[in-house]
C-alpha cells in the first residue's frame, strides 16, 4: 500500500479566515472560485484540500493557529494581524473556533487528534483500509504572543493545543525570524509552564540563540515542524533555516524536522517572478537526505510543507500540482538508496512516533 503521510505544518484556519477557503472542496473548485482574486495574487493557487489528502494519503496534519504582528501586515487583505497580546489572543481563539466548526460540520473529513486514543482510532483506518478516511488535525500554535500569562496554558491545552512554537518574528518570549535574540525571562517561564503540562516545543521560527538555549533546557519533546537545513539552502543566509549546531542538538534530543518544499526554502534568492523550474523535487530530496546523513538514519525527518501558508502552486517545485504529489518523492528517495521502510518513516512514521511519545494517553 502507498505509505501514509503526516504533514507537520499547514495554516488551515488562517487561510479559511483570510481567503474564505473551504478545504472540504476540491483544489480545482477552490482555484476556479478564486480566479483573478486577491487570494491568488497574494498567496498563489491553493494546493491542499481533503480530497487531495485522500489522493496523496495525507493522514494527519499539524494545523496551526497563526497570526502575524501588525508590523508584518502584507496588505489591506491581510486580516489576521495584531498589535497587542490581547488582539493576538482573540485571533488565536477565533482560529480554534474555526477548527471546532470544521470538526462539527465535516466529521467524516476532519478529526481532532489530542491524545494517543485519538491517534489509534485515526490510524486503525489509515493503516489497514484504502479509504476514504478523515484526516486528523493536531493543533499547533505558531507564535506565542496570544499567550497572555503562563496560567493560560491550561486553557489552551483544554482547547486542544498540543504543540507551541513561541516565535514567528520576535515575540514577547524570544527572538525569531529576521529578529535575533535570546529567550526572555518570560520565555523561560513559558518553557517551564509548557514542560509541566506536556506541550511539545516547536523551534522552527526561533532565533538561533533562542533555539539553542531551548534545546539545552527544555525537558519535554522538541521538534522543528517546518524548517530546512541552512547548509542545503542555495544562497541561504536567513536565521529562518537551521544551522548544523541546531540540527545536531535537535537530533541529540530525539527531535524531528519537517522539510518545506517551498522554492524560496530551496533557494533563498528565488523570487515569485522566477520560473518554478529553477527548483525541483530533487532539491527537496537533498534536504531530506542531509538530515538523514547527520542523524545516521532515516528516523528524524519528515514533511512540514506549510502549503498555502503564504505561497501556493506558483511557488513550489514544478513536479507538484497539489499536496498529493508529495508521493512523487518516493521513487526519488528510492533511487538514492532509501528502503521502503525508510520512506515510510520519512513520509509519516517519524511524526507518528513523535506524537505517540508526546501526546497524553
Ligand atoms: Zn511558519
Amino acid at each position: 500500500m502507498t505509505p501514509f503521510i503526516i504533514d507537520a505544518h499547514q495554516d488551515l484556519a488562517w487561510n479559511m479566515l483570510t481567503f474564505g477557503r473551504d478545504y472540504s472542496q476540491t483544489v480545482a473548485e477552490t482555484r476556479q472560485r478564486e480566479q483573478d482574486t486577491f487570494a491568488v495574487e497574494n498567496n498563489g493557487d491553493s494546493t491542499i484540500s481533503w480530497h487531495e489528502y485522500q489522493k496523496g494519503r495525507i493522514a494527519l496534519v499539524f494545523a496551526t493557529l497563526f497570526a502575524a504582528p501588525h508590523k508584518a501586515k502584507a496588505g489591506e487583505w491581510d486580516s489576521e494581524t495584531y498589535q497587542t497580546s490581547r488582539e493576538a489572543h482573540q485571533l488565536y481563539k477565533k482560529q480554534l473556533d474555526v477548527y471546532d466548526r470544521l470538526f462539527d460540520q465535516h466529521p467524516n473529513e476532519f478529526a481532532p487528534v489530542r491524545s494517543n486514543r485519538d491517534l489509534t482510532t485515526l490510524f486503525e483506518g489509515w493503516k489497514t483500509l484504502p479509504g476514504p478516511h478523515p484526516t486528523g488535525l493536531v493543533t499547533l500554535m505558531e507564535g506565542g504572543d496570544g499567550i497572555r500569562s503562563i496560567d493560560e496554558l491550561d486553557e489552551w491545552w483544554e482547547r486542544g493545543v498540543r504543540i507551541i512554537g513561541p516565535a514567528w518574528m520576535a515575540t514577547y518570549y524570544c527572538g525569531g525570524t529576521r529578529e535575533p535574540g535570546p529567550l526572555t525571562a518570560a520565555g523561560h517561564s513559558l518553557l517551564n509552564g509548557m514542560a509541566e503540562r506536556g506541550f511539545s516545543l516547536d523551534i522552527s521560527h526561533m532565533a538561533w540563540e533562542s533555539a539553542l538555549e531551548a534545546l539545552d533546557r527544555y525537558p519535554g519533546p522538541i521538534l522543528a515542524s517546518h524548517a530546512n537545513p541552512l547548509k542545503m539552502v542555495k544562497n541561504g543566509t536567513s536565521n529562518r533555516f537551521l544551522t548544523d549546531e541546531i540540527i545536531d542538538h535537535l537530533l541529540e534530543r530525539d527531535g524531528t524536522i519537517g522539510i518545506v518544499p517551498f522554492n524560496r526554502f530551496l533557494d533563498q534568492n528565488w523570487k515569485n517572478s522566477d520560473p518554478r523550474q529553477n527548483c525541483s523535487l530533487e532539491m527537496v530530496a537533498t534536504h531530506i537526505d542531509y538530515i538523514c546523513q547527520r542523524a545516521g538514519n532515516a528516523q528524524h525527518v519528515g514533511f512540514g510543507t506549510d502549503f498555502d501558508g503564504g505561497f501556493g502552486l506558483q511557488h513550489i517545485p514544478p513536479e507538484m500540482d497539489t499536496i498529493a504529489d508529495l508521493q512523487k518523492l518516493a521513487p526519488i528517495l528510492s533511487a538514492r538508496g532509501y528502503s521502503d521502510r525508510d520512506i515510510e518513516n520519512i513520509f509519516g512514521k517519524n511524526w507518528l512516533t513523535h506524537l505517540e511519545k508526546s501526546l497524553p494517553a
